[in-house]
């Protein structure tokens, strides 16, 4: 079988909430001044009730509403693919599976998340939602699920992609959304930079605090975040929860899951379930592998320790695996894997064992994509194309081992907007970067000492 498709009505009803599984609790985000625990009041000026009690939740399952699924029948169930075209071309005896969330309008799977997040805020009457983009995927999954349930939508755009992508910010704008190019003059945050720095470029740290300060002071404005919280994971769990039922209706289960992680919230939604299979000792031998760049190699050479989820230090502290706040990426195309720190629930279960993780150089990954395309057709988007690299190196490992193991990955999203960088590897400009281990230990000395 090619593909596994699911019907409608086995879209998952429930959301997985993997803290009620895990062996001992989550270390809880702590206040940026007083480093001690925040709760759910602390959070209430930016986010609705609705999904602080998920942010917090202890409950395994957590119902979907029914206006929810109602939206997800769009594009869910997404389907469960078999590489079996690349397995020839790979002449491996594994077989390799992807589950593709390019199927959703906007073409990733962040959709999952904005579609619930905007549900809840329309539900207490929130007018408008505001929020960051980088290259625009959770901006153009925002402004799609505003334009559905018919609230505002402000986007606060990272200046340089506004100027060099202009593509995304259409298709924010198609949907209604106000898109503007970050610093702008409308916010403190804002002005105080550009008059300090009016050639400015930007970056998602000042976007992120133009958005809180925008949600912070207009009572009928509320902020958005598109990965890292536990609530962004939890309505990402539809994925691993499909994906499952295909393989059951094929009769199989995985060796090895795999995924790609910028914030975490594609892959821990793919691999929570699985997980779970591990953690109560179902599948002892399962393997769930992260996968990000060498430029930004935050599970695999990071520390773990509390960190700021912004570069300037205005949001809780989480404890997660971090590069340090003052991270500052390589301009590699994957624009979705460059974020300093990861999801604290990915990151707690990575360092408990349960997760590892692998990194990889972006020329050796556009390889991979470019031999993903020529066999199973789909131009991937550059963060995806991690998870494509590390399912064939698997999938070469097994080769080499005669092992007839069942790899599966998480694909993200498609590439379409990403053929600029298609074209820079076409054109042999694609360069590699390691973060050297110095500029790790010295953005950890700017880390409060917890
Ligand atoms: C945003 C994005 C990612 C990275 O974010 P996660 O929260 O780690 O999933 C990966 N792939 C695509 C296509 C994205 O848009």
């Amino acid at each position: 079988m090619k593909k596994i498709i699911l019907d409608e009505n086995e879209i998952p009803k429930e959301w997985y909430n993997i803290q009620a599984d895990l062996k001992t609790p989550l270390d809880p985000p702590l206040n940026p001044k007083t480093q001690k625990p925040i709760g759910p009041e602390d959070l209430k000026a930016i986010f609705p009730m609705g999904l602080i009690k998920q942010e917090v939740s202890q409950e395994r399952y957590i119902p979907i509403p029914e206006e929810v699924r109602e939206i997800y029948r769009i594009w869910r169930p997404s389907p469960l693919y078999r590489a079996d075209r690349l397995e020839k071309a790979l002449k491996t005896p594994a077989k390799i599976y992807f589950k593709w969330e390019g199927v959703s309008p906007p073409g990733s799977h962040k959709p999952n998340s904005a579609v619930p997040q905007v549900y809840y805020n329309m539900k207490e009457g929130i007018e408008k939602i505001a929020t960051e983009t980088g290259a625009g995927q959770w901006g153009s999954a925002l402004a799609f699920a505003t334009s559905i349930f018919n609230i505002k939508c402000r986007i606060y755009m990272v200046r340089c992609s506004y100027e060099q992508k202009p593509y995304r910010r259409v298709l924010m704008e198609n949907w209604g959304a106000e898109v503007f190019s970050s610093p702008t003059n409308l916010t403190n945050v804002g002005r105080e930079i550009n008059r300090k720095d009016p050639n400015t470029s930007g970056s998602l740290g000042i976007s992120i605090s133009e958005a809180v300060e925008d949600a912070a002071t207009h009572e009928n404005t509320n902020y958005a975040l598109g990965s890292v919280l536990n609530h962004v994971v939890l309505h990402q769990t539809v994925i691993g929860q499909e994906i499952k039922k295909q393989f059951e209706l094929i009769d199989d289960y995985p060796d090895i899951v795999i995924g790609c992680v910028g914030g975490g919230s594609n892959f821990s939604g793919a691999a929570f379930p699985f997980v779970r299979d591990k953690i109560i000792g179902e599948k002892p031998d399962l393997r769930i592998v992260s996968v990000e760049p060498l430029a930004c190699p935050t599970l695999t050479k990071g520390e773990y320790r509390y960190d700021f989820g912004d570069s300037v230090g205005l949001t809780p502290l989480l404890k997660m695996y971090t590069l340090g706040h003052s991270f500052v990426p390589a301009a590699i195309h994957a624009g979705g894997l460059r974020y300093h720190g990861d999801s604290p629930l990915l990151c707690k279960l990575t360092k408990d064992g349960y997760m590892e993780a692998v990194a990889y150089y972006q020329k050796e990954v556009f390889e991979a994509a470019e031999l993903f395309s020529k066999t199973e057709g789909f131009v991937v988007a550059p963060e995806a194309a991690h998870a494509v690299k590390a399912a064939i190196d698997f999938a070469l490992m097994c080769k080499k081992k005669n092992e007839k193991k069942t790899i599966v990955f998480a694909n993200s999203g498609h590439g379409h907007f990403d053929l600029s960088a298609y074209d820079a590897y076409h054109n042999k400009e694609i360069k590699d970067y390691d973060h050297p281990d110095e500029l790790i230990k010295k953005a950890m000395m700017e880390l409060p000492n917890i």
